[in-house]
């Protein structure tokens, strides 16, 4: 999608983008919001763009993630981050060969579908490439957040990386990710003419 069009729709990975990723957790209790991960969706409900969940739980195939016990989680997961209008969850492992298990394209095309928006006009956050290359695999625009445990690789590939969820935020929003940029007084040049700083030309 053109960048500075609102979207349609945007999609979050769930571990390691919304929460703290914490392998195959099957306890709601250990489930954490990322800091300032709530704001950051509540900014986007505000702006009354839809918000989604697409998510491997590769732990239900291996029996490791129970269906109630998944259920659990991603209720302690909406408690914690706000409500999300769909949630779409691919269950299987590699040897599955499914067509939803990301870097598929298929939860992008199933949540896409589920709010009746074109896949094409949703974008994507999330913490690793699989995530990235499902959304593009589905046309979509895929912003990296990268974390910790996110390969460089994978940092290098992504067409466009943000810092955290808020800044992720501001790129969807369109905005600048430095405020503070925009806030600089115009520039003083002899004569009093007013020229324009560069957060004024970027805005
Ligand atoms: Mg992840
Ligand atoms: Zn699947």
């Amino acid at each position: 999608m053109p960048h500075g069009k609102r979207p349609a729709a945007v999609l979050f990975d769930r571990d390691g983008t919304l929460v703290h990723d914490v392998p195959y957790n099957n306890d709601p209790e250990l489930v954490e919001a990322v800091p300032g991960g709530r704001a950051a969706v509540d900014r986007l409900r505000r702006a009354g763009v839809p918000v989604g969940v697409v998510s491997n739980q590769s732990g239900v195939a291996r029996g490791l993630i129970g269906p109630r016990e998944l259920e659990a989680v991603n209720a302690r997961v909406e408690e914690l981050l706000g409500p999300f209008d769909v949630w779409a969850i691919c269950p299987h492992d590699d040897a599955d060969g499914c067509a939803c298990r990301k870097p598929a394209p298929g939860l992008v095309l199933r949540a896409a579908a589920a709010l009746g928006v074109d896949a094409r006009d949703c974008v994507v956050i999330g913490d690793i490439g699989r995530d990235v290359e499902a959304a593009r695999a589905a046309g979509a625009r895929g912003i990296l957040v990268p974390t910790a445990v996110t390969l460089p690789g994978e940092v290098a590939a992504a067409g466009e990386v943000a810092a955290d969820l808020a800044a992720a935020v501001d790129l969807v929003l369109g905005r600048t990710a430095e405020p503070a940029a925009v806030e600089r007084p115009p520039l003083a040049v002899p004569g009093g003419e007013k020229i324009q700083t560069a957060g004024e030309v970027a805005s």
